[in-house]
């Protein structure tokens, strides 16, 4: 392909995207194919010779729309937002363009010097404390990670290597083997499934915190964690608390949290992968309060603040912290994997919303989610099963699990609309997650009306 061809393909391309998102709803939300569906739709080799683009592009809607899972359906409502805008795109599209990879700032100092800057941009819209913003003089300072698993586990290690430090420079006899052994970490029995493998892979124990009615870690319960380790002998050193937790938005208690893990010399980390974004609106930064206490912080912009896949912002509170544990250039705070222009994205969307574009997005989101939750709670063969807080509704049919178990089967059947559980003190519940950009009044009540239906019909038969 030729300049001149990529020229006329990208039009096609544009275009293609375009009416793909304008007429997405046409499409069933969900696949139907069986698992190995794809294998013998295409040969079993790559071609020899060149394929005809056309045909590629024909190939498109044979081999791969049938095996999608339309997350930009405005009838999607499962796990949680993966965004995805115009001006995001057309970013991503410019840093294929470049193809420029910023390992270090001579690498491409644009490519550093954005990130940095971007990185500031957003932690001043979520009102972080100045330590966490670069072009303060503070001492931290942010960078984008692909996903929040990986901001995890770098916290994670970053913790166990500061830990080692400080135990080994007071007790110089004990080797870095025997201290690793006591290491623990610590984090809520509802955090996400990522948490817990950032201390596999960390090699270190992780003890799970019960939490409060409202599935929030108190204070309390960790400090009583804490003294009963420290008594074994053990040696607590980071605990991630998860403001908006995956199943149900959930928030930890960091005000209670922060001075005690402060005090304790262990590090917290904050996984703020979905609900972070809605920090950009006033109305709900006070949940964010107690982030002062933090020693790293990160959530999705890919989740839900219009920036396409991938985008993880991560701030920490001392650079030299996670310099220390993975030598990077100290100059910037980026470690090894640095990879794409990532953070053009960012830049393009935030110009193209303004901060007032994207708070207006986030309350149309939650507005979206307190309607259904008006829905749900005015018919009485339902319940709600956690506070409504941002955009996802928790609920269930008043009845057993394997009623609501058959309900979310026969939601998924249909695929009118698409949905995931979660389990909540041991009780099956139905996860109601406003996620598309172009999700309407219209489609919420489409959502309700099929929902009660299909309860309507699984409640005359149970009969
Ligand atoms: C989605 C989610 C994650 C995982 O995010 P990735 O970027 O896919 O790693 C982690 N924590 C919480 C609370 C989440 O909701």
């Amino acid at each position: 392909m030729d300049a001149a061809e990529f020229r006329r393909r990208g039009r096609e391309m544009v275009d293609y995207v375009a009416d793909y998102l304008e007429n997405i709803e046409e499409r069933p939300v969900s696949s139907d194919v069986e698992p190995g569906y794809l294998r013998s739709l295409i040969p079993t080799e790559a071609p020899l010779e060149p394929d005809n683009y056309d045909d590629i592009i024909k190939d498109v809607e044979r081999v791969i729309m049938p095996g999608i899972t339309h997350w930009n359906s405005p009838y999607f409502y499962a796990y949680f937002p993966a965004s995805n805008s115009y001006p995001a795109m057309l970013a991503d599209m410019l840093c294929g363009g470049l193809g420029c990879i910023g390992f270090t700032w001579a690498a491409s100092p644009a490519c550093t010097e954005l990130e940095t800057v971007m990185l500031d941009w957003l932690g001043k819209m979520l009102k972080l404390p100045d330590h966490f913003i670069a072009g303060t003089h503070g001492r931290g300072g942010g960078v984008i990670q692909g996903t929040a698993s990986e901001a995890t586990l770098m916290a994670l290690l970053a913790a166990r290597c500061k830990t080692l430090r400080r135990i080994r420079a007071a007790n110089s006899e004990l080797s870095e083997g025997e201290i690793r052994s006591k290491l623990v970490a610590y984090t809520s029995e509802q955090a996400h499934s990522s948490v817990e493998r950032a201390s596999l892979i960390g090699d270190v124990t992780m003890r799970m915190v019960p939490t409060d009615s409202t599935y929030a870690v108190r204070g309390s319960m960790l400090k009583k964690m804490l003294e009963e380790d420290k008594a074994a002998g053990l040696i607590p050193f980071y605990f991630c608390a998860t403001l908006g937790t995956t199943a149900s938005c959930a928030f930890d208690n960091i005000t209670e949290l922060g001075p005690i893990c402060n005090k304790e010399h262990v590090w917290m980390h904050i996984d703020a992968a979905y609900a972070g974004s809605a920090f950009i609106c006033p109305e709900f930064r006070p949940l964010l309060n107690g982030i002062e206490f933090a020693d790293s912080f990160n959530f999705n912009p890919h989740k839900w603040l219009l920036v396409n896949f991938d985008c993880s912002t991560m701030w920490v509170k001392k650079r030299e912290d996670i310099i220390g544990a993975f030598n990077v250039d100290p100059l910037y705070l980026k470690h090894e994997n640095q990879e794409r222009f990532r953070s053009l994205k960012m830049w393009f969307v935030f110009r193209s919303y303004g901060i007032q574009g994207l708070q207006a997005y986030i309350r149309k989101q939650v507005a979206l989610a307190k309607e259904f939750e008006s829905l749900v709670r005015a018919d009485k063969r339902f319940e709600i099963c956690a506070e409504v807080v941002m955009g996802l509704v928790c609920f269930r049919l008043k009845g057993s699990n394997d009623l609501n178990q058959l309900l979310l089967k026969r939601i998924t059947n249909s695929r009118e609309i698409h949905l995931v559980p979660c389990q909540l003190s041991g009780v099956f519940v139905l996860r109601f997650a406003i996620c598309a950009r172009s999700t309407d009044s219209r489609h919420i009540q489409h959502a309700w009306r099929h929902i009660t239906q299909l309860s309507c019909e699984l409640l005359q038969e149970n009969h």
